[in-house]
């Protein structure tokens, strides 16, 4: 039993699996990475969900509000 069993997707109506999701931030002028983050992910179309309590822990994060686990240099090369 998991948080998304029995939910479907409000686009396509798949069913939303529980995986665990890397997400991409812009925060001023700086990326953070958010890994492990829990989702539930469409079978169908990808579109991701997110419960409300990921949601703000999230926002902490993109806020600064928590401590990063380690940080990576990301190299950015533009054209
Ligand atoms: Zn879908």
């Amino acid at each position: 039993m998991n948080f998304w069993d029995g939910e479907t997707c409000e686009y396509c109506n798949g069913a939303i699996i529980e995986k665990r999701v890397t997400l991409h931030r812009k925060v001023k002028r700086n990326y953070i990475l958010i890994e492990n983050v829990p989702a539930g992910v469409c079978t169908e179309c990808g579109t991701r969900y997110f419960a409300a309590n990921v949601l703000k822990m999230i926002e902490e994060s993109v806020r600064g509000k928590r401590q990063a686990a380690r940080e990576v240099i990301v190299p950015v090369f533009a054209l």
